[in-house]
């Protein structure tokens, strides 16, 4: 099997995570609402699912390979019917990787047991496993969570929330984690909210959710971010904020910008700020940026689609629907042959003759990582009978490695990280090549949190590294290209 990113030439979210706390007296059931949260979360990973949920202190757990509704079915959601669940979706790093970094990841400890689901990426996971296996701990997966997992149980002294600001200490890099123990569910996020986490509420209960569109998807309403830096509690009695040192220290805040370029869903707000929103601004920014005379603006579907329109509107071209995808390909078809690259890209995507034909058109695509796919499409556009392609990059020239839980390749493999935008012109065959500035992106995204009534304008603050190299918690440049 071939994983479809490597196939379509896109950076990787890696993780989703959900979990809730419901009424099981009034008949609500936490496993199936978390079941119903991964669907919405399903687009960040795609190799496993997982739900591990909580009745009288016992926990149970059920994980394996494929997608949540592959993974879950009636009876086995029967099996795992309580009061307490949290999930968990995952894109494996490596196509080679095992089962055993499926999460949640669950362990004994002095208090019990204890689930975790983690999204992100401990930078000095290695370092913290090296120490603690000098203290006794053996290590049974590669995954993050185990550390997370082996840190909070190792200061479990101190109490659950005093374990968790302690490890909150020690823990380095991107998380946004849920841990189930104690009869409550435990929502942390970063001091640098690096990925996103909410939380929301409904009559039944309550849940956290990578995504509010999978709080949503559930019926909870008063949806928050949890801030970076902070502890939820989550209990039958309901939701209490733990203010952690890390969250009054204030790391500011770094969102990663990446979340509303491609990764989450149009639907979520994250931090305040609407996904679609961001990418509609963004292609009309962009569009300003690059002031390109054609016949009409085409998208490359999903994720390009609010950014075409934008372009669209703030360029006064006309958008047409140009590309058209196949939804039915699924996970595991048969990859063709490299000699048949051209029905690779025609099985996922097709060019609109009509819409092409004689004329000068504006491909709009969220980002370019190796370039293979842009040439593909640039192809398709003339094949289709295009005159002119100008391909238009509602975000900047990825050139550096992702550490916080994103596989976008390695930095060598990045089509900008060694090339001028004219050297990947002439490589994609676009007759004119336009990303949209650092500046320009920075801007739009803090004009939309000034904007947000659910923002906190004056707290906003992004990460750009894969954009900028400037990466939020270090002053060094990254080591992981
Ligand atoms: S480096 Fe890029 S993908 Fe990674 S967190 Fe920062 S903005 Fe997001």
């Amino acid at each position: 099997m071939v994983a479809p990113a490597l196939l379509w030439d896109r950076p990787r979210e890696e993780c989703g995570v959900f979990g809730a706390c419901m009424d099981a007296d009034a008949g609500a059931d936490a496993a199936l609402t978390t079941f119903y949260g991964l669907m919405s979360v399903q687009h960040r990973g795609q190799d496993s699912a997982g739900i591990a949920s909580s009745r009288e202190g016992r926990i149970r757990v059920i994980k394996g390979p494929g997608l949540a509704a592959e993974v879950f079915h009636e009876d086995a959601l029967a099996r795992l019917r309580g009061s307490l669940a949290i999930g968990h979706v995952r894109n494996a790093a490596r196509a080679d990787e095992d089962d055993s970094a499926i999460q949640p990841f669950v362990l004994r400890f002095t208090g019990g047991m204890m689930a975790v689901a983690h999204n992100g990426s401990i930078t000095n996971s290695q370092a913290l496993r090296d120490r603690l296996g000098r203290s006794g701990v053996v290590f049974h997966s590669e995954s993050d969570a185990e550390v997370i997992g082996s840190l909070i149980a190792r200061y479990y002294s101190l109490g659950m929330t005093g374990a968790i600001e302690r490890a909150m200490e020690d823990l380095e890099g991107a998380y946004s984690f849920l841990i189930m123990a104690d009869q409550s569910i435990y929502a942390v996020r970063d001091p640098y909210g690096f990925r996103p986490l909410a939380l929301g509420s409904s009559p039944d209960g309550w849940a956290a959710a990578s995504e509010t569109c999978a709080l949503d998807s559930v019926g909870m309403a008063g949806k928050r971010d949890v801030e970076p830096g902070e502890i939820t509690v989550i209990t039958k009695d309901g939701l209490r904020r733990v203010s952690t040192r890390a969250s009054r220290r204030g790391a500011g805040r770094a969102t990663c910008i990446f979340e509303y370029i491609y990764f989450a869903r149009p639907d979520s707000v994250v931090d305040g700020i609407n996904v679609a929103a961001a990418r509609h601004a963004l292609g009309a920014r962009l569009a300003d940026e690059a002031q390109v005379e054609a016949d009409a603006v085409i998208s490359v579907p999903e994720s390009g689609v609010a950014a075409g329109l934008g372009y669209a509107e703030a360029s006064g071209i006309r958008y047409q629907q140009g590309l058209i995808r196949n939804r039915y390909l699924g996970r595991t078809f048969i990859r063709p042959k490299a000699s048949q690259r051209e029905t690779g890209v025609r099985l996922k995507l097709n060019a609109v003759e009509h819409v092409c034909a004689g004329r000068r058109v504006v491909l709009v695509d969220d980002s370019i990582v190796r370039g293979t796919t842009s040439a593909r499409l640039v192809s398709l556009m003339r094949k289709s009978g295009a005159r002119q392609v100008h391909l238009g990059v509602s975000s900047p020239p990825v050139k550096f490695a992702c550490p916080y839980g994103i596989d976008t390749s390695r930095g060598r493999e990045l089509v900008a990280a060694t090339r001028s935008v004219e050297e990947i012109r002439q490589l994609i065959g676009a007759d004119s090549l336009h990303y949209l500035s650092v500046q320009g992106m920075l801007q739009t995204m803090h004009a939309l949190a000034s904007s947000s009534p659910s923002a906190d304008g004056g707290k906003a603050g992004f990460c750009t590294a894969c954009f900028s190299g400037v990466y939020p918690d270090r002053a060094e440049p990254c080591e992981c290209a």
